[in-house]
């Protein structure tokens, strides 16, 4: 019995060192809707991309394990979300969130972001937008440190930032890139750096992926589909797949 304990003690040391973590997180929620159309909500478009992903991980990868920061339509603030990646050491953090844009009809397309300098007006646009959710938080700027999300001066800190994890979150950003435009058949937008406040908190690599716009009645029907959904996560998924595999830690 003794040697039983002992050698059951080992396996499950020996998987937790070889665990590797991901945190899923589904970007808004409850209170938060994020961007919205004309019927689709940002938050439910996220979740459920998010849950599918989590499934396919789980299923081609037993040994992975899978965290979310949300699995339900629940309001968490951002720091949060990072603190559940730090909390679990995790090996990688993704969030999922749809774009928008002021204009009546927006463009096609996904974009994956990685934290970092803001050079193009566009890409600070985005970061705005979705930092802009810390001020449903009360005391958020005692928080955040009186960081402003709708300043262009509040993000010239990133400017500062050298992120550790760059070259493996761009490489994670490309394969997903990748894959949404020659698995999902979606117009490929690009990686970009900007800077996120969900992303400079978690202390992994990480990365952010715009679904599509939300604001484009097209592309909307697509990202309310279960298929469009589907495939949205199969595209992230592979992506995923492919960076692990190359992965050494
Ligand atoms: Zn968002």
């Amino acid at each position: 019995m003794k040697r039983y304990i002992l050698s059951l003690a080992a396996f499950t040391l020996s998987l937790c060192i070889q665990a590797f973590t991901v945190v899923i997180d589904a970007g808004h929620g409850g209170k938060d809707a994020g961007a919205v159309g004309r019927s689709a909500k940002e938050k439910d478009i996220n979740l459920a991309v998010a849950l599918e992903l989590g499934k396919l991980i789980e299923k081609n990868h037993p040994e992975i394990k899978v965290i979310y920061t949300r699995k339900t339509d629940v309001f968490v603030e951002l720091n949060e979300r990072a603190n559940i990646a730090n909390k679990a050491k995790a090996d990688l953090f993704i969030s999922v969130h749809t774009n928008s844009t002021a204009a009546k009809v927006g463009p096609q397309g996904t974009e994956t972001y990685t934290l970092g300098m803001h050079r193009a007006a566009d890409n600070l646009a985005v970061a705005k937008r979705e930092n802009s959710v810390i001020t449903l938080e009360s005391n958020y700027e005692e928080r955040y440190e009186g960081f402003d999300p709708s300043s262009s001066e509040s993000y010239i800190i990133f400017e500062l930032m050298q992120d550790k994890f760059m070259e493996q979150s761009v490489e994670l950003a490309r394969n997903i890139q990748q894959e949404f435009k020659q698995t999902g058949k979606r117009i490929d937008k690009g990686v970009h750096q900007a800077g996120f406040l969900v992303l400079r908190a978690t202390s992994m690599p990480s990365i952010l992926v715009e679904l599509g716009y939300v604001n484009n009645p097209t592309e909307e029907q697509y990202l309310k589909s279960q298929a469009g959904r589907q495939t949205l996560a199969r595209c992230i998924y592979n992506g995923f797949a492919k960076y692990k595999k190359s992965y050494k830690k």
